[in-house]
């Protein structure tokens, strides 16, 4: 079995190598590009969301590499999520591939995920399954930091291009700790990387929270690498949703780390009092947060059709409306353009400094 399973920013780090180790044929799709969009985009019926469309894609692509074998995260909810392996399926089979799917019945539950794990390794031990599952939470919450640590550095870095060498080697640090052991070096050494970073210490960036629904707001292919561009305008990203967060709200592997569904569940009463699917309650409840914190502002990333941020998109423009704070909302599909994008995304940037210059002198 050649096994390959669709991209998600940095998550093909987290398991890749450890899968190997454990006797899987790993055939990562190849880093997606223009070609793996348009593949997805003829392929996929219209109205689906641009994550579906990009997870088409990498498995054609993954599949005419040699892969033999897809596993997609599946299970149930009120948005589309639930039913993309099986429609992925279906396409994937009219077009004449043949291949084993896997969908996890319910990535919610340890059980489901650990029975994933053994049946596509050489794995047969319970024990051993947790532990490599672990390992690989661990890896991703890792590479969550490294990230948290770049957009930091990045706004403030005084040589360019320094945050972004130093964010490689980090990443290539955590992929060669295929154990636990070298995970706690590893995460000392990355550090080490960033501290050697020349800054600017007493600058003070803008900040901007950067909230939305997970796929597209963690992978740079589909917000075309957003939140670089951020760091290149010397803007802090303050970034609300990570995988790693995610996988920690079902799994608690961190345990200083709150639920991040719950705590905001609980700050979004009064403007969302129930989930809309996706990560709705998570945008709700993260702009009144950062707008407590004093974020500058807040800029919402969701694909086109996403029925569950349109949902989020009007309550935090009341949001905004209630507490004249800035919130801008971007939607991504096949069609955007990277020209209009990145316009709005400096207009919204001059508004925050306008009104940081005008909160200063009226100070
Ligand atoms: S949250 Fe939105 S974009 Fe993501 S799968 Fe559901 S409908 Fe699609």
């Amino acid at each position: 079995m050649r096994l390959t399973v669709p991209h998600m920013g940095m998550l093909h780090i987290a398991y890749t190598r450890v899968l190997r180790k454990n006797g899987v044929d790993m055939v990562p799709p190849p880093k997606a590009t223009i070609k793996t969009l348009n593949l997805g985009v003829k392929h996929s019926p219209e109205y689906a969301c641009l994550p579906f469309k990009i997870n088409i894609g990498n498995m054609i692509e993954a599949l005419d590499a040699g892969a033999d074998a897809i596993l997609m995260p599946g299970g149930y909810g009120p948005c589309r999520f639930g039913y993309y392996g099986i429609i992925q399926e279906q396409i994937l089979r009219e077009l004449g591939y043949t291949f084993k799917m896997s969908t996890t019945d319910n990535p919610d539950r340890l059980s489901d995920m650990i029975d994933t794990i053994r049946d596509i390794s050489s794995i047969k031990n319970r024990f051993d399954g947790y532990r490599v599952f672990f390992l690989i939470l661990m890896r991703m919450a890792a590479l969550d930091r490294a990230e948290a640590l770049y957009h930091y550095y990045k706004p403030r870095e005084i040589n360019t291009g320094e945050s972004d060498a130093a964010l490689k080697q980090a990443v290539l640090t955590i992929d060669l700790a295929d154990s636990y052991a070298k995970l706690l070096s590893a995460a000392g050494n990355v550090k080490k990387l960033f501290r050697e970073v020349r800054i600017d210490r007493g600058f003070r960036p803008l900040r901007v929270g950067v909230l939305g629904e997970i796929f597209v707001t963690i992978d740079p292919f589909a917000n075309l690498s957003i939140e670089k561009k951020l760091g290149e305008m010397r803007v802090e990203v303050v970034r609300g949703v990570w995988l790693s967060d995610w996988l920690n709200d079902r799994f608690r592997f961190k345990p200083f780390r709150r639920n991040q569904t719950r705590l905001s569940t609980k700050i979004a009463k009064g403007y969302l009092d129930y989930p809309s699917g996706g990560e709705s309650i998570e945008t709700v409840g993260k702009t009144l947060m950062f707008h407590k914190k004093g974020i500058d502002g807040v800029l919402h990333i969701m694909p086109f059709t996403c029925m569950p941020e349109l949902v989020a998109s009007a309550v935090i423009h009341r949001i905004s409306k209630d507490r004249d704070y800035p919130v801008l909302s971007m939607i991504f599909d096949e069609h955007v353009s990277e020209a209009n994008m990145f316009t709005r995304l400096e207009a919204f940037v001059d508004l925050l400094e306008r009104r940081k210059c005008e909160g200063i002198s009226r100070n």
